[in-house]
């Protein structure tokens, strides 16, 4: 009923470093090359879940500014995806707002991440009221723009199954329209009477014995059906179900290899372990990072035999290097014949080869960052007259939808 469309957010952060390049970004450079995408600097999460604190709050907007930048460098195309920021547009708040009255207050209690994140603090009044409603603020940020899908790791699917519930239980709660019934039937005439009749057929099958096969039938039938308008189509996506408009989309997760990457000591790489490699590194201080790099603690001497599998070096070399000097590095570790030394040059070149093309890119848009400037005003742009367009059907489902 609605185009494809992706929709993914980042929370802005120092520097991104080359986990968020291996976990996330070429997910999005994939993505961006199949589907129309939209990408956000989700800032309003950044406050929700980083806590009221004003050093935290003045740095989020050069923080922002910085990973557009590293998102471009890194090879996002704003020719092909919207890139904004989600505090420039209101209306993800209205409908959060909106949200949170038809959400159940148990539901969010209960989320995992509200529970992680509640439980790391001390204190209980620093569990602030938005920090309980970012799920539903993710939800909004989502369910505005009617994303066909969300991209997510298989462990984090419960984050778009509890998008879909909120989405449902709204539909449930306000996609009663006056008189629903004969403003579907009317509807169904216009889709020809042999059209009609199939498409009846097909939503009695589905109502009546609960076959799957007839209803994806039955939106076929709907698809094909060119004459029909956007709110016409709406009503009989709306009445194969139920009696019910659809008013929000439930999005679908797209699952993406999650790829967490080892930092310079072994542990996951995280800027607050301070093991980080930033996406655009200085060339001299990526050597000076991985060189200063731990190596497997058995290895004494230069010739002794070496264990990769104890080695932090040996998972970067996988996510970097090719594959044959993979095999070099595994190789000569084991048998003893490959330096340490060696080994970490190598994986610096693979690095900073990776590297090169990120930089050259950056460097444009730091010699005129009126340039990001204007991707993100364009960007914001489109992705408002999207959320427009949602937050009129919602309107006018809760009954706001005041003509002035
Ligand atoms: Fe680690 Fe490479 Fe040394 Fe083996 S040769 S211990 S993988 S740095």
């Amino acid at each position: 009923m609605y185009p494809e469309r992706v929709v993914s957010g980042m929370r802005p952060t120092d520097s991104l470093h080359l986990g968020h390049y291996l976990g996330s970004l070429k997910q999005w450079l994939t993505l961006q090359a199949e589907t129309p995408c939209l990408f956000f600097v989700a800032d309003w999460q950044a406050l929700a879940c980083g806590g009221a604190n004003a050093d935290h709050a003045q740095a989020i907007e050069k923080k922002s500014w910085d990973m557009v930048l590293d998102w471009l460098a890194a090879g996002i195309d704003p020719s092909q995806a919207t890139l904004f920021i989600q505090s420039r547009i209101p209306e993800h708040a209205e409908l959060h707002l909106l949200l949170s009255m038809a959400t159940p207050l148990s539901w969010l209690q209960q989320l995992p991440s509200f529970q992680q994140q509640s439980a790391k603090l001390a204190q209980k009044d620093q569990v602030s009221y938005g920090m309980l409603g970012s799920s539903c603020l993710q939800a909004a940020d989502t369910l505005i723009y009617r994303a066909s899908h969300v991209p997510v790791a298989q462990d984090d699917v419960w984050h778009i199954e509890a998008m879909s519930e909120i989405a449902r239980r709204f539909n449930h709660l306000y996609g009663k329209e006056k008189d629903f019934e004969e403003k579907s039937q009317n509807a169904v005439k216009k889709l020809g009477s042999k059209r009609a009749k199939l498409y009846l057929e097909l939503r009695a099958e589905y109502q009546q014995e609960g076959k799957e096969d007839a209803l994806e039938q039955a939106k076929a039938v709907l698809d094909e059906a060119q004459n029909l308008s956007m709110i016409d189509r709406e009503r009989l996506f709306g009445y194969l179900e139920g009696s019910r408009k659809l008013i929000l989309v439930e999005p679908e997760p797209q699952i993406v290899a999650s790829a967490q990457l080892t930092g310079l000591d072994g542990r996951v790489m995280d800027h607050a372990y301070g093991n980080a490699i930033n996406l655009r590194e200085e060339k001299h201080e990526l050597e000076r990072k991985i060189f200063a790099m731990p190596v497997d603690p058995g290895r004494l001497h230069h010739n002794d035999a070496g264990n990769p599998a104890h080695c932090p070096v040996w998972p970067l070399h996988q996510a970097f290097s090719r594959n044959e000097a993979c095999e070099q590095v595994l190789q000569g570790c084991l048998k003893g014949t490959l330096g340490c030394g060696e080994c970490k040059l190598a994986l610096s070149n693979a690095i900073a080869l990776v590297q090169e093309p990120i930089h050259e890119r950056a460097q444009t848009y730091l010699d005129d960052p009126s340039l990001v400037r204007a991707i993100i005003a364009d960007g914001c742009d489109n992705a408002r007259k999207l959320a427009q367009e949602t937050m009129r059907d919602v309107r006018e489902a809760v009954g706001l939808s005041y003509s002035l």
